[in-house]
């Protein structure tokens, strides 16, 4: 879902986030849930869970202008030929577009099939008109993140204090922006004093 504007979704908290990806992975990979590793995003991809597990259809198509979209209204998650591509040669740009658009299944297909099939008007704006908690595309990053860096392998890095940034990028095949963004958030959640039981909490989801 690339274009400018996109359907204004209901608010959802990254704390709502990491849930719902933890979820995922407990059904598709439950021990990424356990020491930090790559998501397999070829294997998934290839595996036909994403019709297993998401109900969706899915396909490699010559996109022009996307790397990937999600079709909610025919169930159908695409990629672009060269993110597929992109997934078998271990690049993490693609890794993290599968995890987007699987986070857009798992987190918008109800919600937009719901209005889509009772006629409700999709409100879409651009997106620096969305608050940020209502935008699906920072829900779907976000979601893509805590697919990618699950929670309580984080915490595990952190407490070992054992990998550094370029290590933590490596070790779960994601850019190291995206590791410096998600070591951000994990730093925000400490600032705003979640108590550790909020993360035990996370760790048996
Ligand atoms: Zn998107």
């Amino acid at each position: 879902m690339n274009t400018n504007k996109v359907p204004v979704v209901k608010a959802r908290s990254t704390v709502e986030i990491e849930y719902k990806a933890m979820a995922f992975l407990k059904l598709t990979y439950p021990d990424l849930l356990k020491k930090p590793a790559p998501f397999p995003g070829a294997g998934f991809f290839d595996s036909g869970k994403i019709t297993e597990i998401l109900n969706y259809d899915y396909g490699i198509e010559n996109l022009n202008d996307a790397e990937a979209y999600t079709d909610f209204d025919n169930k159908r998650l695409v990629l672009n030929k060269n993110v597929y591509e992109g997934l078998h040669t271990g690049c993490p740009r693609a890794l993290f577009t599968l995890a987007h658009e699987i986070s857009h299944i798992i987190l918008h297909s109800n919600e937009i099939r719901y209005r889509i099939f009772n006629n409700c008007q999709l409100n879409k704006l651009n997106r620096s008109k969305i608050i940020t908690y209502r935008d699906p595309e920072w829900q779907a990053n976000a979601g893509a993140a805590a697919l990618l860096m699950p929670w309580p392998t984080m915490l595990n890095i952190i407490k070992e204090k054992k990998l550094n940034l370029f290590e933590m990028a490596t070790k779960y095949n994601v850019s190291y922006t995206a590791a410096s963004i998600r070591m951000a958030k994990y730093d925000e959640y400490l600032s705003k004093k979640k108590p550790p039981a909020y993360f035990g909490g996370l760790t048996s989801c």
